[in-house]
């Protein structure tokens, strides 16, 4: 794989340093952690006090928007009221359609970020077709407003971001290539070849969505891409965008940006909440903490300036169960856990675990039956709940006191006593077999565990490598069809997964193995009742769990963790939708607002999703201004945009259908266009509790 050197090993993509400024990014410095400003640029002392409540929360790069040519020149005295009170973090100078803006701009801060999708170009979502030549024409176009950035910041001793979006591509490169991952790539790399061109290397790429599975495979794309096609392999910048707040904003950007990183891709991040930008340091932190801990564990921190030289990232072509490009759910065939689907085109399911001993029953009964009705929203609740059992009593006694209250959810144990497993067949509806490493599996006959009850053969992984891990469960998959058991599930369990579950897939595909695959991820080492154990559980399932979804690896998540079970089935479901597999509750896209926002987008976004949060599966964008949100909310099903103080547009899809509505209006408004489109449904018919 050209993006990153093995995708079964962590190895972080070496690209060429860049300046910010003193600061430096890439090569083997630390990931960084940066936020943008949302205050407006021309209100010198707020943003001088959110830049300095920024640097005192850690934040590494500090970005203001400037939309005009005035904005541009606030930059000089921010800087300069910054740098007076010792703050010394690198500015950024956003820009957006502004040529004159970025020329101005490139005086005052360290870096300038450019959209090539609005920089020179057009943005109309006009659709036409040009000719090659109409093409050629538009890129010279582009590079005689383009060159003169260039030179300047070459000048000035600036870097650049080269920054895309899904969603606001130009007209040109949209009608081309489509608004897709290689619409985006083509687009920087326009832009990038033009540096390259006047000797100018000082600059990083980003490759933003608000969908993580098109954000991951655009920045894979570019990768690949970028480090055969220009001289260097340039720093990247990762986000999600337009995230939303709260923990689904944190688990999406967790899943994206995470996912990345443990490709080995990124060299700075910013998670975009819809909050007060300071929230953004601390869960930026936590997403690179342990890629900076390992980078210093390899030894590769290396201060120094690094020569530039050309990287060939010397990847290895391997062999994928995925294209890491478009996303494709691994195929796999369908198998029944009582009334469950797993596998096949069914959404992945739901497991979690009984936390309560066993010898008490009517406890572990109560959790059961707590764990299996809808939480919060329909839907939202633990579809196969697990038991570890020592002996057949055990199982028993928990079903003779579900049993004293009519209820009979899906039901699993779990063991390492193959004797007891087979024991159990038909008393249940799966039984998992924990295949210990330092015992030798062949022994047993699988022919023993023919019945109607499902069984997961799951690798518990403590020293043997993921290849080794691999084989075994493929030799007993193997054994398994050959003896023509069909209701078989697989799994690994490992502190980290990503590296083992690619492995898997891997090695099942080339045996022609399809059946379902179910992702164990035990967080329990997290204390996820204290503030710092909370976030990092979140981090750290979202990455593991996420990544592999994204990959279309899974088809049922098994979860432990110490968060609340209410906090855990929010986790859990929370990852599926952040991942775009599975959606359970509203989706909102909501920007988190800059020096550009027309409205309080924190108090709107909660207004909004007081009233539609029940809305399952729909996505709504939440957008501060019009000169981005249109384009950003990318997929969104209905759109809330500020288009002046006080006045809202609303949109269906792309289309804005409602203009220059009261602020004071508009949530009814948009309301209103929610039941004309027949998408509505009031509260009170989405069911709170269903009898498990
Ligand atoms: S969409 Fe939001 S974050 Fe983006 S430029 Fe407009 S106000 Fe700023």
């Amino acid at each position: 794989m050209s993006y990153t050197k093995s995708i079964y090993d962590y190895t972080r993509r070496k690209t060429v340093p860049v300046m910010f400024g003193d600061l430096a990014m890439g090569a083997a410095h630390p990931i960084r952690v940066e936020s943008m400003t949302t205050t407006n640029t021309l209100d010198i002392a707020a943003t001088v006090e959110q830049s300095r409540r920024l640097y005192e929360a850690g934040c590494e790069i500090i970005r203001i928007t400037a939309p005009s040519i005035k904005e541009a020149e606030a930059l000089k005295f921010i800087s300069e009221r910054l740098r007076q009170d010792k703050i010394t973090t690198p500015l950024v100078a956003d820009i957006h359609f502004t040529p004159n803006a970025a020329m101005k701009a490139a005086e005052f801060v360290e870096n300038v970020r450019i959209n090539p999708g609005n920089y020179a170009d057009r943005k109309k979502f006009a659709v036409r077709d040009y000719t090659d030549l109409e093409y050629e024409a538009e890129l010279e176009r582009l590079h005689d407003e383009f060159k003169p950035l260039v030179l300047k910041c070459k000048q000035y001793g600036r870097s650049m971001r080269i920054g895309t979006n899904h969603g606001s591509l130009s007209d040109r490169v949209l009608n081309r290539y489509g608004d897709t991952p290689l619409g985006m790539v083509e687009s920087a790399l326009e832009f990038a070849r033009i540096c390259e061109q006047y000797d100018y290397y000082e600059f990083i790429f980003s490759m933003k969505s608000s969908n993580t599975q098109v954000m991951i495979e655009a920045y894979r794309l570019l990768a690949s891409r970028g480090d055969k096609e220009l001289k260097h392999a340039y720093p990247l910048h990762l986000g999600v965008t337009e995230a939303g707040d709260g923990d689904e904003a944190r688990i999406k950007s967790s899943v994206g940006i995470g996912g990345l990183l443990d490709d080995g891709l990124g060299d700075t991040v910013r998670v975009s909440l819809t909050e007060d930008p300071v929230k953004e340091i601390p869960i930026g932190q936590a997403i690179v903490k342990k890629y900076n801990e390992r980078q210093l564990l390899l030894g590769e921190r290396i201060f120094e300036k690094i020569n530039r030289i050309i990287i060939n990232t010397g990847a290895a072509a391997e062999d994928l169960s995925f294209d890491p490009y478009q996303y494709q759910r691994r195929e796999s065939v369908k198998v029944s856990v009582g009334n469950i689907e797993v596998g096949g085109d069914s959404v992945p399911r739901v497991e979690l675990e009984v936390r309560e001993p066993l010898n008490d029953s009517a406890k572990v009964r109560d959790e059961i039956i707590f764990s299996a009705k809808p939480y919060l929203f329909e839907g939202i609740k633990s579809e196969i709940t697990n038991l570890t059992i020592a002996s057949a009593s055990e199982l028993a006694r928990v079903q003779s006191s579900l049993a004293e209250k009519f209820v009979s959810p899906v039901l699993a144990v779990s063991t390492s006593d193959f004797s007891l497993a087979a024991s159990l067949i038909g008393k249940v509806e799966k039984i998992r077999i924990d295949i210990l490493e330092q015992e030798s599996f062949e022994k047993h006959r699988l022919s023993e565990l023919a019945g109607t009850t499902v069984i997961e053969f799951s690798f518990v992984k403590t020293r043997a490598t993921d290849v080794a891990v691999a084989e075994v469960l493929t030799r007993i998959a193997l054994k398994c069809k050959a003896a023509e058991l069909e209701k078989v599930l697989f799994s690994v369990q490992a502190e980290e997964i990503i590296y083992p579950y690619r492995r898997l897939a891997e090695a099942f595909k080339k045996a022609n193995v399809a059946y379902p695959i179910v992702l164990r991820f035990d967080a329990t080492k997290f204390d996820a009742r204290a503030p710092q154990g909370y976030e990092a559980a979140l981090v750290e399932s979202s990455i593991q769990l996420g990544s592999l979804l994204c990959d279309g690896i899974g088809d049922m998540v098994a979860y432990r963790s110490t968060f609340t079970r209410g906090d855990e089935l929010n986790l859990v479901y929370n990852i599926l939708q952040a991942a775009r597999l599975r959606l359970s509750k509203t989706e909102f896209i909501s920007c988190p607002s800059c020096g550009r926002t027309l409205f309080d987008l924190e108090t709107v976004t909660a207004t909004i999703k007081a009233r539609t949060e029940h809305l399952k599966g729909l996505k709504i964008g939440i957008m501060g201004c019009i000169v981005n949100g249109p384009g950003e909310m990318a997929d969104a099903d209905f759109g809330y945009v500020g288009t002046g103080v006080g006045e809202i547009s609303l949109y269906v899809g792309k289309e804005c259908v409602e203009k220059h509505i009261p602020s004071a209006e508009a949530v009814d408004k948009l309301v209103d266009l929610i039941k004309q489109h027949g998408k509505w449904r009031e509260p009170s018919e989405v069911p709170s509790e269903v009898q498990a």
